[in-house]
């Protein structure tokens, strides 16, 4: 199946879409990569959906990418003797180490690293920022507050601590557990959250030795200070705008948005924007404008994927919005502008051969009116600086690595297709032009554009472009 669009929708799975054929419907309205929330999922779960994607998978002939998104730290509060209390702005509160019930005055929160890093000034954001604290005092046992603004706090409401920088790893117990259960199950990729500098990312791709490939979800306002040496070391990135909305003033995301998404886009990591963007279809057939324009915004600033979070995994119309998401998508790619933008952001190649062979391959075909740009890649690399250029010339990642297709799933623009490696030069075109036909994107008599490394069977040499009839060479 071809699509026709270049951006990629990442689509929840969750209990509105666990079924068979629940999920070859989103992907058939046009899903080209499932997550699965590990916040909500257990290991038995995780391996079932993980099959049941793959058997899609076979069903379909297409590969199709999976996404762990790891929970990360959940930051919580203890409980109340009352179950809840009411505050109002103005109130002195105590937040400390003694686990026993909450009071008016004072409540437990068990998570000594916080009470370690919290200074005078700091503030704490307790559920979904509704309950905003300030620090006045601060020791490693007990942290003074004032409430600006709240009415109420009940039991294990979650904290969010927008200033402060946490000593913990990179990845919880549980994390760590569900990394494992993940890589074993097969997944793709797996998305770490709350990441504050790159070292947690390190620590992710040490355990995952290359069987996934490692995304950071930027929802910190650490993570948007280190931001480039953060994109240095991920293989994607998540803009998560729920937290991100948490922990910093709403009103900052969108700007945050466009620069997360410019910075991806100019290192050629792929970039996925996420959270609410169809949210009122979680119960309603259609989306607000709002939204609308929403998904709309992103696609023109050129990320690579759009997602969709409760929408797919627990609304009443996770199809539809699958579908409406692929609306949006396919006619902001028809709008003139759209190409203009694409041109206008494109950034220079780097000085390697890849990238001079992507720049060169995009010219080439857009000046020639060629049918599709042929990338062949083994580790994916080449094929993601294919997509860095937007060109508006359709590409085809061909990777003798299944796992290889599956991730490239995410990216911009490439429809992936995994077979045998050719044997020699000549096989290797004509093999292109075989399935450039085969899946829709040429015609015979028409020229597409072949790009490899040669000799064949080696990574990270690029250095071959060649123009091509579909039919074999003249
Ligand atoms: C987010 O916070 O926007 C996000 C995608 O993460 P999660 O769904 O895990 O909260």
């Amino acid at each position: 199946m071809r699509r026709s669009r270049k951006v990629k929708i990442l689509a929840t799975l969750g209990p509105a879409s666990s079924e068979k054929a629940t999920i070859r419907s989103l992907y058939e309205a046009g899903a080209d990569i499932f997550r699965i929330n590990m916040s909500h999922t257990d290991h038995p779960k995780l391996r079932a959906m993980v099959a049941t994607i793959r058997e899609v998978e076979g069903d379909v002939g297409r590969p199709i990418g999976i996404l762990a998104d790891l929970q990360g730290p959940k930051l919580r509060i203890g409980a109340f003797a009352e179950g809840e209390i009411e505050i109002s702005p103005g109130d002195v509160f105590v937040l400390d180490s003694k686990p026993t019930p909450g009071t008016r005055k004072r409540v437990h929160l068990p998570h000594p690293e916080i009470l370690a890093a919290l200074e005078p000034g700091h503030r704490l954001l307790l559920d979904d920022g509704k309950v905003q604290l300030r620090v006045t005092e601060a020791t490693r046992t007990r942290a003074t507050v004032t409430v600006e603004a709240g009415v109420r706090l009940s039991d294990r409401k979650g904290v969010s601590v927008p200033d402060s920088t946490i000593d913990f790893g990179a990845l919880t117990e549980k994390d760590r557990s569900d990394l494992e259960a993940a890589l074993n199950a097969g997944v793709d990729w797996v998305a770490l959250s709350f990441v504050q500098r790159p070292e947690d990312l390190a620590e992710v791709k040490k355990i995952a030795r290359g069987r996934a490939a490692v995304m950071a979800k930027i929802e910190k306002p650490q993570a948007v200070e280190r931001l480039d040496s953060i994109i240095d070391f991920a293989d994607a990135l998540m803009v998560a705008r729920g937290d991100l909305g948490v922990e910093l003033p709403l009103e900052r995301v969108p700007g945050i948005q466009k620069r997360i998404t410019r910075a991806a886009r100019r290192a050629g990591k792929p970039v996925v924007v996420a959270t609410q963007m169809l949210e009122s279809m979680i119960h309603a057939p259609v989306p607000t404008r709002a939204e609308v324009s929403d998904v709309a915004t992103a696609v023109f600033e050129g990320a690579d994927a759009v997602m969709l979070s409760a929408e797919s995994a627990s609304g009443d119309f996770p199809v539809e919005s699958v579908a409406t998401m692929d609306r949006i998508a396919t006619e902001v790619e028809r709008d003139p502008n759209y190409r203009n933008i694409m041109h206008a952001q494109r950034t220079e190649p780097e000085a390697t051969g890849a990238d001079a062979i992507s720049a060169a391959a995009r010219q080439i075909a857009e000046t020639l009116n060629l049918a599709v740009i042929c990338c062949y890649t083994s580790s994916g690399s080449t094929a993601m600086r294919a997509a860095r250029e937007r060109p508006q010339t359709p590409i085809i990642a061909l990777s003798p690595v299944l796992g290889t297709a599956r991730r490239l799933s995410l990216v911009w623009g490439l429809h992936c297709v995994a077979g045998p490696e050719p044997d020699t030069l000549e096989d290797m075109i004509h093999n292109a032009c075989r399935i450039a036909l085969r899946e829709g994107f040429a015609k015979p008599d028409q020229r597409l554009i072949v790009t490899a490394g040669v000799p064949l069977g080696q990574t990270g040499v690029t250095n071959m472009l060649r123009v091509a009839f579909v039919e074999g060479e003249r």
